[in-house]
């Protein structure tokens, strides 16, 4: 048979449109027709249906992920003078937010299996700060700030497995940090039967496309269960506004959510519960015809991830994905450059070797295609291909 036959995407927005199409342009058309292209009611239905989906207070839609992080942040009043712990494999929007509000990413190194934040690595990273001790862990350089105050994590739950927030939880309660869960990949993943999102203090998730629950463009949201934190962030969302959007009482955004996004979230809700058995079923497949060759990402047994990515190691990935793309299997690099080696980031000081393993997994990792849709003999083509062409 020809490979293009399988006609496989590396992620298929377009066979999950042909399934809300109907629904999605009757909920479209209402919003055009009522007009409240702002906070329109479709924002307010839709972070109930988010709270009720999570079983947590308080969902704040906004205008993206990394807007989520950044009010979660200005909200706890995060600034110079601050360290705030996070992993360096990750997307560039998880540190940025820290710099961005003048306060300094500490990085923690991952754990090889889960490539998760590693929670020895964060405990030795905080008392390195305290300390002021480089010689306990790897810090960023001294820049004239003196020594910095450890304030906040932010556990990344990658490829949408959770973090270990049970140590992560603990060694914030036991140094009273705050934890922010970057959840952008993670929603509809879960952790010892609680919902990714409801984790730790405060989360934040992404709606960008291409995210396991994704609208037409860009859009997110912070999920908390603290009722004062939801009140400044939804302030803040809002110029800061105070009893109303001319009484300004804080400096903040302009991070809402359009009505028109809120409208296509709505009607992928819908279906999401069953694309998450679907992302499952494509992973366990995956995982049983990949097992014995590939070095996989390790799903603990209390959790279950989302599968935003579905990631593998190998030496030879160049080679490998090269092979791949030829025969018409699409794969992808998340994240071919670990953050603390980033150009933005060199002010930082940081050295390659700083963090090993987030440094060999940048070098070595690579993504399948991964969607709900994927079929059972495109997913063993994909394999059959894979195992063919590895060296
Ligand atoms: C996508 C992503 C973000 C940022 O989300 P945007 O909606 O693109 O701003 C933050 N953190 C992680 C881990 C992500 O994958």
């Amino acid at each position: 048979m020809n490979d293009t036959n399988f006609n496989i995407q590396f992620t298929d927005l377009a066979e999950q449109q042909k399934r809300i199409l109907p629904n999605l342009e009757k909920r479209l058309s209402r919003v055009l027709a009522h007009g409240k292209y702002i906070m329109g009611p479709e924002v307010f239905e839709l972070e109930e249906k988010l709270s009720e989906f999570l079983g947590v207070k308080h969902s704040i839609s906004c205008s993206s992920g990394t807007d989520a992080l950044l009010m979660v942040l200005m909200a706890n009043g995060i600034h110079s003078g601050d360290a705030v712990f996070t992993t360096p494999f990750s997307f560039m929007a998880t540190a940025e937010v820290i710099s961005f509000l003048g306060a300094t990413p500490v990085f923690v190194d991952v754990d090889p299996k889960t490539f998760n934040m590693d929670p020895i690595c964060l405990e030795k990273a905080i008392k390195a700060v305290i300390s002021g001790s480089f010689s306990d862990y790897p810090l960023p350089k001294d820049d004239g700030i003196g020594r910095l105050l450890p304030k906040c994590i932010i556990p990344v739950d990658i490829f949408g497995l959770p973090a270990a927030y049970e140590q992560i939880n603990s060694i914030a309660d036991k140094y009273g940090l705050f934890v922010l869960e970057d959840a952008a990949q993670s929603f509809g993943a879960q952790y010892q039967k609680k919902k990714a999102g409801n984790l730790s203090h405060a989360a934040a998730t992404s709606f960008f496309p291409a995210k396991p629950l994704g609208c037409y463009g860009d859009g997110g949201a912070v999920f908390t269960n603290d009722d004062r934190l939801a009140e400044k962030i939804r302030s803040i969302r809002v110029h800061g506004k105070g009893t109303d959007k001319y009484d300004n009482v804080r400096i903040g955004i302009n991070g809402r959510l359009d009505t028109l996004q809120a409208a296509v979230l709505l009607e992928k809700l819908e279906i999401f519960e069953k694309e998450v058995e679907n992302r499952n079923r494509v992973a366990a497949l995956y995982s049983r015809l990949l097992g014995q060759y590939l070095e996989l990402q390790t799903v603990p047994d209390d959790c279950t991830s989302v599968w935003a990515q579905y990631s593998v190691r190998h030496d030879m990935k160049k080679q490998i994905m090269e092979s791949l793309n030829k025969k018409g299997i699409p794969t992808a690099v998340y994240y071919p450059k670990s953050l603390h080696c980033q150009t933005a980031f060199s002010y930082l000081g940081y050295l390659k070797d700083d963090f090993p393993i987030s440094q060999i997994l940048s070098e070595r990792i690579f993504s399948l295609p991964m969607h709900p849709y994927l079929e059972k003999d495109q997913i063993h083509h994909i394999c059959d291909t894979l195992l063919k062409v590895m060296p």
